[in-house]
């Protein structure tokens, strides 16, 4: 028995990778019997028809071409067996000049000429390994136009599969044994002799005809991935080694895009029960997958995703096509008489549209074929053809599929998740696809959403970073330390990019953390918002989130854009949680309408759950009676060591000093940050609230309010440390602490310096800590308090860290 070795142009990319194959090659031969079947050098199959367009086209650079193409062969014989110039190969060239010639002086090049200039690739590939291996081991060269019969339907001719099958026989059973046959791929001819080829990819069909005729052991092709993968490793990074598949299953994935093998291959190998085995060229120890008619016991359901590009989508809609037999059967019997190959059909249960999917190509033989079918229904109204173009067709396919309700569901719902429109959809009778068409531009994002739910463990999240000031680097070095845990509970979450105001770095599959400062400041990409949403929409990952680590009014403006491109938002900003009531309440619509999360803990307390403990509480059907809170850790200190017997702007003076105040201290005292925490809080409630409703104690005399701050604040003070000092003493009377007081309740919502009693809890608040009290129906007898600081780099890092892990779990897959 023999066993039949293809070798794709994928293999054959640089004398280096030839020899690599004929290494294997020699391996296997010192094995068992073996025959061989080669592609085109890499790419040299699209060289060859580029330079037949030239040529046609009068472009007298299509010798330029030609000579690369000659360079190419040349070189690999020159390192292969240290002789640039074969006659063989020369001769191969000169024939293929000669032809280009002709095309050239015709000004006109047909499919048959098409045909006989792709066959010198396969011509002179197969014969260029054969000198090699005839160097180690008695091989002969086989020219496929002697082996394979086929009709003469240029460049996808049809195989005759009796007198095929005949010659292949004939021709094997004259070779000696100890021959290695290295047989071209692609290429056949018809009864007359005529050079034709049997579709592009074919290779893998030339392998499994020949496989077939020689009831081979098995049909092994070999390629530059390790088998056959869940979906293109290409462009789904997470994509697997499916290790076992049915011929059926293969047939469907190839069929729907996965050109990993060429789907006609199977069916010769079906009807002689030959498994196919992919494997891989550059890890020859891989298993590869292997193709056989027993079922697979240990994958259920979806087993592959596949695609196909370049498609449109026709639509035949009408009234007159209700009820009116063979409306269909007219369509696809004129589209059948131009050749033309139905990807996808599906028609409404109304009847009143029947819509298809063809390859970019035909549309226009397409459109012809319909107006003339229909001339009489289009050119009285009665039906109109609607076309949609730039389409991609993806299918989930598995034999476990069949009986398994909810796939379809799945699928929609992993693409309805990211916002991907599906333009139609179609399940094969077999039930073992489901195929629908979408928008082309967004077929990455849909492979890898559809990827992602079948087939990953890890939910995956990138991580737009804006701001890298104390609190954005400290979230950064957070992620860097907890990414590995994260990734062990089942999340992915990379950064791929992080900016400042100037400029911003990028990488699809997540950035360098350890290095990122040095990086950023060379980075020579503009900040630019558009562009960083551009490159977002390349990356692998199927959810993105802005952490916004800046406290700017414009990135908060371009909020909405994120939204609208899918983006969650997770920040410490404040900004749009005290938007003027109006553009608030649009932002929030917005996030509900694109179903995007808005995260941010670290509004209000830093690290501490204030906002969360809230959101629980209500969603608890806890009503809230009462929020108050020392909501400054500034001030928090301040009055914490005022103790009436000092000034009061010493102390101020001195927070200043230790930076623990803004840069200018009467940010703090104004209580106007009070006033925007109560704000976000009261709006957490429900309640229409703005800015200006809240009253607020402003702690800065008024003649100090405006101006740019100076030292001589401090001094100017002076008349109102006396007037603290004395609301200081009139507290200590009633045995009460004096704290500037954030309050929410029935009687409105205000900022202000109160007298607490000792035994309050607000009265027990330490240092610089924040404390904030719910007083609530279940609550009520005494309140639940959140205490600790609420200011800090560190803390406030680890509130925003803490929405994105909230993030993790609320997205869906
Ligand atoms: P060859 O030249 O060896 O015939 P091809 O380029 O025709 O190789 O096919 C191999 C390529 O198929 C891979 O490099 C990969 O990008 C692509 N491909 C598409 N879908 C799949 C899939 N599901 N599994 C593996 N490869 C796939
Ligand atoms: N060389 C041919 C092509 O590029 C056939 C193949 O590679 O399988 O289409
Ligand atoms: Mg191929």
């Amino acid at each position: 028995m023999v066993k039949i070795l293809k070798f794709g142009g994928s293999s054959l990319q640089s004398p280096e990778r030839v020899q690599f194959v004929a290494n294997i090659v020699l391996g296997e031969a010192e094995k068992t019997n073996i025959l061989v079947v080669v592609s085109a050098f890499h790419h040299v199959t699209n060289q060859l028809l580029e330079c037949a367009e030239r040529a046609a086209a009068k472009q007298t650079n299509y010798i330029d071409l030609f000579n690369t193409i000659a360079e190419r062969h040349r070189e690999v014989l020159k390192k292969l067996i240290q002789k640039p110039m074969d006659d063989s190969i020369e001769s191969l060239l000169k024939e293929l000049e000669s032809n280009l010639q002709g095309i050239y002086l015709l000004h006109e090049c047909s499919k048959r000429s098409l045909d006989t200039i792709a066959s010198f690739g396969e011509r002179l590939s197969a014969q260029t390994i054969t000198l090699y291996l005839q160097k180690h081991h008695p091989a002969d060269y086989v020219d496929a136009r002697k082996w394979i019969v086929t009709d003469d339907h240029y460049t996808q001719a049809e195989v005759l599969f009796p007198k095929t099958n005949k010659a292949i026989q004939e021709y094997f059973n004259k070779m000696p044994h100890s021959t290695i046959p290295v047989v071209t791929g692609f290429i056949a001819a018809t009864e007359e002799g005529q050079t034709t080829t049997i579709g592009r990819n074919g290779s893998d069909y030339s392998a499994a005809i020949i496989g077939a005729a020689l009831n081979a052991e098995i049909i092994e092709i070999w390629t530059d991935v390790d088998g056959i993968y869940t979906a293109d490793p290409c462009v789904v990074e997470k994509a697997y080694v499916i290790p076992h598949m049915s011929y059926e299953e293969a047939m469907e994935l190839s069929h729907f895009g996965a050109k990993v093998l060429h789907s006609a291959s199977i069916a010769p190998a079906i009807k002689q029960q030959i498994p196919i085995r992919i494997k891989n060229t550059f890890n020859p120890a891989a298993p590869g997958t292997l193709i056989n008619s027993h079922p697979d016991k240990t994958h259920k359901g979806v087993k592959g995703i596949s695609s196909i590009a370049d498609v449109t989508l026709l639509t035949l809609r009408g009234i007159n096509m209700v009820g009116v037999p063979g409306t269909a059967e007219r369509l696809f019997r004129a589209l059948a008489r131009q050749n033309i190959n139905i990807i996808l059909i599906s028609q409404a249960s109304s009847e009143h549209t029947i819509c298809f999917a063809i390859n970019d190509p035909d549309v226009k033989a397409a459109e012809m074929a319909l107006s003339n079918e229909f001339r009489y229904e289009l050119e009285n109204l009665l039906i109109k053809v609607e076309k949609k173009p730039q389409q991609t067709i993806i299918a989930v396919v598995g034999d476990d599929m069949i009986g398994t309700p909810g796939v379809a569901g799945k699928f929609c719902y992993a693409l309805g998740q990211n916002k991907v429109n599906i333009n139609a959809i179609a399940q094969g009778a077999s039930e073992r696809n489901i195929s629908l068409a979408i928008n082309a531009k967004q077929s990455m994002l849909a492979l890898n959403a559809v990827h992602q739910f079948f087939f990953e463990a890890h939910k995956r999240l990138a991580l737009c970073f804006i701001g890298v000031g104390n609190v954005g680097a400290a979230l950064l070095s957070l992620i860097e330390q907890q990414s590995a845990a994260l990734y062990e509970k089942g999340y992915d979450v990379k950064v791929c990019i992080i900016a400042n105001s100037k400029q911003f770095i990028f990488d699809t599959k997540g950035l360098d953390l350890e290095h990122w400062k040095t990086n950023l400041q060379n980075s020579t990409e503009k900040f630019n918002i558009e562009t960083m949403l551009r490159l977002l929409a390349t990356t692998q990952f199927t959810h993105v989130a802005l952490v916004d680590c800046t406290a700017s009014s414009d990135i908060v403006s371009n909020y909405p854009l994120f939204v609208e491109n899918n983006v969650h938002i997770v920040t410490p900003n404040k900004k749009a949680n005290v938007l003027p009531w109006n553009e608030y309440q649009a932002f929030i619509k917005l996030l509900e309408v694109r179903q995007c999360h808005f995260l941010f803990e670290a509004n209000v307390g830093a690290g501490l759950p204030i906002i969360s403990t809230l959101q629980d509480l209500l969603m608890g059907g806890d009503s809230i009676i009462k929020i108050e809170g020392i909501f400054s850790g500034t001030l928090s200190y301040l009055f914490n060591q005022y103790d009436g017997q000092g000034d009061f702007s010493e102390i101020i003076k001195q927070a200043h000093e230790q930076g623990f105040t803004e840069p200018d201290p009467r940010e703090d005292l104004s209580g106007n940050d009070v006033a925007r925490k109560l704000l976000i809080l009261e709006r957490q409630l429900g309640r229409k609230m703005d800015f200006e409703d809240i009253v607020i104690e402003n702690l800065i005399p008024p003649h100090l309010r405006e101006g740019k701050f100076s030292g001589q604040f401090y001094q100017q003070f002076q008349e109102y440390n006396d007037l603290l000092k004395r609301r200081f003493e009139q507290a200590q009377k009633n045995d009460c602490v004096l704290r500037y007081v954030g309050t929410l309740d029935e009687k409105g919502v205000r900022a202000e310096l109160q007298e607490v009693p000792r035994s309050h809890p607000l009265a027990l608040a330490k240092h610089s800590d924040n404390i904030i009290a719910f007083t609530t129906q279940r609550y009520s007898l005494s309140p639940l308090v959140v205490q600790g600081p609420g200011a800090g780099a560190a803390v406030t890092a680890m509130g925003v860290f803490s929405d994105i892990v909230k993030l993790l779990h609320y997205l869906p897959y």
